[in-house]
Formats: structure tokens, sequence, C-alpha cells
């Protein structure tokens, strides 16, 4: 009986890992054609100055608008694409897309594109960010990559390299999730960084854990000595924003300021955005009627 019951198991755990792989394999079969059929979005969330809560750009983060499972994230879908060339297809689509949107956007924002490091590596990508550039006539200033720690941990010469040709165009360099990889002090020493975004765990946990606030002080005092811009990410309520901003973070972002927008959501967004005095000077009109 013991026997048979090992055997019944064995089958149900084989029959589950069957529809997990064949689950990813149709994901991946219908993901390659979604660029195509146009079914990839961008939502665009804003980054906020922290002194007075102004937008200062958005972080392009990109969802499939899937026929019939509806707005897939990209927790859902990136990982299986950085399983093969897939993320190249979805990277180059993604920065072109963000670029000839924020084309569009007054001149003083900036926009955050994700990039894997499946993608970094696999391709020359500073012609990518430099055709994305050409093509769109984004000013180099005003584009942000987003790479992860992972990323450097294999061949970080040739990342390095990579790097700088990005960064030799005027585009700014962001490492995201900051905190949550490996070495993150040696590597950041290492590499030509501009910025760092530290991860929505450290935020969440300054709430309640002294030692997590002690942490981000520690952080925002290392960014000030190296001379890099700091983000937080994960903003949700208004004491964390208060925290963050006296400790001296310079930009912030999360649900406390704003969800991930449509494009078509962006203009209310930035109009609702204008302080009352600076409205009534940019739009005179609007009052008046
Ligand atoms: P990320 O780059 O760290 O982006 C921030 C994520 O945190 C976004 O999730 C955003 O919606 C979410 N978030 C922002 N504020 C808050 C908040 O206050 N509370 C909570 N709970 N969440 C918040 P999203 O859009 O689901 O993206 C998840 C991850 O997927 C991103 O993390 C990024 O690593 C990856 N990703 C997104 N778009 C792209 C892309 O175009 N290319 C690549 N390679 N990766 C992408
Ligand atoms: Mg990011
Ligand atoms: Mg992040
Ligand atoms: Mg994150």
């Amino acid at each position: 009986r013991a026997k048979s019951d090992g055997r019944s198991t064995y089958r149900f755990f084989e029959n589950q890992m069957d529809s997990e792989v064949r689950e990813k394999r149709m994901i991946e079969a219908e993901l390659r054609g979604a660029i195509a059929r146009g079914e990839l979005v961008l939502h665009y969330q804003p980054l906020v100055n922290a002194d007075d809560g102004q937008p200062t750009g958005f972080e392009a983060l990109v969802r499939w608008n899937h026929p019939t499972r509806g707005l897939v994230p990209p927790a859902d879908f990136i990982a299986i694409a950085e399983q093969s060339d897939l993320i190249v297809d979805i990277g180059d689509w993604t920065i072109n897309q963000a670029c000839l949107a924020a084309s569009s956007w007054p001149d003083h924002l900036t926009v955050a594109v994700n990039l894997s490091a499946r993608h970094f590596r696999r391709s020359d990508i500073g012609g990518v960010v430099e055709t994305a550039l050409r093509r769109s006539g984004l000013a180099p200033e005003r584009l942000e990559i987003e790479i992860t720690e992972g990323l450097l941990i294999e061949n970080p010469e040739e990342v390095i390299e990579k790097l700088g040709e990005i960064r030799a165009l005027g585009v700014t360099i962001a490492m995201d999730d900051f905190g949550t990889g490996y070495s993150s002090l040696s590597y950041l020493l290492k590499f030509p960084f501009d910025k760092i975004k530290i991860d929505r765990s450290f935020v969440v946990a300054s709430t309640n854990d002294p030692i997590a606030r002690d942490i981000l002080r520690a952080i925002a005092t290392m960014a000030k000595t190296l001379k890099l811009r700091i983000t937080a990410e994960g903003v949700e309520t208004a004491e964390q924003a208060a925290f963050l901003s006296e400790i001296a973070c310079h930009q912030l972002q999360g649900f406390y300021f704003a969800r991930p927008l449509s494009q078509a959501d962006l203009p209310a967004y930035l109009l609702a955005s204008i302080p009352a005095e600076a409205h009534e000077e940019r739009f005179p009109q609007a009052l008046a009627s």
C-alpha cells in the first residue's frame, strides 16, 4: 500500500511538472508573436522629486495585453523570455517604444528603461541604445537605463565596457533593486553608475524596523560619498516618504505617489500634478474659462 501511495505521489508531481512545462512552452510560443501582434504595452510609473513630490520622469514597465489572459504582469513572462533570445526582441522593442513615447512628453521629463542581463550580454547594447535615441530624437540626457546587480556577476570587464559606451552617449545608468544582490559595495566602486534605486523591501521594512532605517541612512550616506543619486522604490505611505526625504533620498517612486499609468492616462496625471501657481502662469486661458 505504502508503495502504491509513493507511486501515485510521484505520478502526481510528474503530472504537475508536465503541466508547468507545458504552460511555460505555451507562454513562450505565444510570446514569440506578441510583439508583431502589438500585444506588448508599456505603462509608466512617475518618479517624483523627494522635496516637492513633483514628477521628474517615468519608469517604463512592460505588460502583455493577452487576448484571453488579460493584462499579464512582467513577473509572469520576463523570466521565460530570458531563457531564450526572445528577451532581446522584447528589450529592443521596449527601449525603442519608451524613447518614442518620451520624445512627445514635456522636455524636463526623463524615461527609465529596464534592461535584462541577457539582453545586455547578447547584443550590441550600445548600438541598440544609440539607434533608439536617434530614431526617436530623444535627448540622451532624458534616458535612464536600469540594470540589476545580477548583470555584474559574469564577465564584469565586458559589462563595464558596455556600460561605458551607453554612458558616453550621455545616458544615465541606475542600479535597480539595490541591496538585494551580492557584493553591492565593491560593485558600486567598480562600475560606472550614476544612481541607485533602493529596493522596495528596505522601504517596507523601514516602517516598523529601526535597523532597516539605520541601513537606509547608511546607504544614503554612502551614496552621497560616492556622489550617486538615490531613488527609493515602493513608497506606499506618507510616513515612508517623509523618512526617505529626511535622509536625503533625491527621488521617490511608489503607489503613495502614483501607480504605473497607461500612456493615455499621462496627460491627466501631468496636468493634475502642476501646482496651482504654476498652472496659472502656464495655462492662464484654462482659468479664464
Ligand atoms: P522594477 O524595475 O523594480 O519595477 C518596480 C516594480 O515595483 C513594478 O512592478 C512596479 O509596479 C512595482 N511598484 C512600484 N511602486 C510600488 C509600491 O509602492 N508598492 C508595490 N507593492 N509595488 C510597487 P512591475 O511593473 O510588475 O514590474 C516588476 C519587474 O519586472 C520590474 O521591477 C522589472 O524588474 C521587471 N520589468 C518590468 N518591465 C520590464 C521591461 O521592460 N524589461 C525588463 N527586462 N524587465 C522589466
Ligand atoms: Mg526598474
Ligand atoms: Mg526596481
Ligand atoms: Mg524592484
